[in-house]
């Protein structure tokens, strides 16, 4: 049961990110409905034959925390990799939608983001190296999972150039240039908790008055509380600079420099559950221990299953398949 492209029938466009584009599409011959990921890679077809191999892992990826892989293939000059489909879409798009996520619910994505952390770790020996909001699948029966880990060492090296944008949940030993751990992926998920908690991306000016932070134009939340104030003529200047050297994140109309954000991570304090007293200490807790910017203090994937507020989630009776319906 080969899949190729002739079989699929695209359905519509999910979203594109730094590597390519996410189809919904049809497998034809079986009804079955996919995620078709196109990934644009400028590289001999004898690496491409190499990344295909690599992806074949994938098949052997088996938890109900890792989206399911029904296979890859070269659609020249692409890479087409297929993949289970979520119907309620990536967390970053489900917070954006309907805001903040609560807190419980939060608890039940930090259980299943170490679940297949885990399993990827302890079974494959595979790192994710790119957990973040839209990595993070949502679907109506109330199940989360994780997609777009690095299984393909060949792939990663090839989309590496490409990649500029999206280093903003990464640790700060990695923007440091230390080897990717495990430990990585916590600090992307404690981060990547934050965000959905209080429904904007964790760094931004709003939370601060740090002189150090004046720079800073803005937040990078598209779904920062209140109105923003009117860009002045200097900054919409500036922001147009920045934006032609291609070095700008964007969100919500507000940049900042991926350079002073990567400098942020690494020489300030990590950001927090805030404000103090409105989530649960133990959640607060368990973000701060993600965060520990030293990654010898900080836990593994594994570890951080034992803690507290990850035992609680997974006794919480929320209805995820209830909420799902809400949206
Ligand atoms: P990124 O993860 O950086 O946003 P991607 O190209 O990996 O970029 O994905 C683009 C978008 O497609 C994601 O934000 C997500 O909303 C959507 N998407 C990806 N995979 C799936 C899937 N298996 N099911 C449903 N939606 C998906
Ligand atoms: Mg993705």
């Amino acid at each position: 049961h080969d899949l190729r492209n002739e079989d699929l029938k695209d359905m519509q466009e999910l979203g594109q990110g730094n590597g390519g584009s996410v189809k919904k599409v049809e497998h034809v011959p079986t009804g079955t409905i996919m995620a078709k990921k196109i990934v644009l890679i400028d590289a001999k077809p004898s690496v491409r034959k190499q990344i295909l191999r690599e992806l074949q892992i994938m098949h052997d990826c088996n938890s109900n925390y890792i989206i399911s892989f029904y296979g890859a293939f070269i659609s020249d000059p692409n890479i087409c990799i297929c993949m289970e489909y979520m119907d309620k879409g990536s967390l970053d798009g489900i917070y954006k939608k309907i805001g903040p996520i609560d807190i419980e619910v939060v608890g039940k994505v930090a259980l299943a983001v170490l679940e297949g952390l885990t399993y990827l770790y302890d079974v494959h020996r595979i790192i994710h190296r790119d957990i973040k909001p839209s990595n993070i699948l949502f679907n109506s029966k109330g199940q989360i999972k994780i997609c777009d880990f690095g299984v393909s060492g060949e792939l990663i090296n090839s989309i590496a150039d490409t990649f500029v944008g999206t280093s903003t949940y990464m640790s700060p030993e990695r923007i440091q240039g230390a080897q990717y751990t495990v430990k990585s992926d916590v600090w992307s998920l404690g981060i990547s908790l934050i965000e959905l908690a209080l429904g904007r991306f964790p760094f931004s000016d709003s939370s601060s008055d740090d002189s150090d932070l004046s720079d800073f134009e803005g937040t990078l939340s598209p779904a920062r509380p209140g109105p923003l104030p009117p860009l002045t003529r200097a900054q919409k200047d500036k922001k147009k600079k920045r934006k032609s050297r291609g070095v700008s994140l964007q969100g919500g109309g507000m940049t900042m420099s991926i350079l002073e954000l990567l400098q942020h991570i690494v020489n300030e304090s990590a950001p927090r559950l805030t404000p103090e007293g409105r989530f649960p200490k133990e959640a607060e807790d368990f973000v701060d221990s993600c965060l520990l910017k030293n990654p010898d203090e900080r836990r593994t994937p594994k570890d951080l299953l034992k803690h507290p507020w990850v035992e609680h989630s997974r006794t919480a009776t929320i209805d995820l398949e209830a909420w799902a319906s809400t949206f």
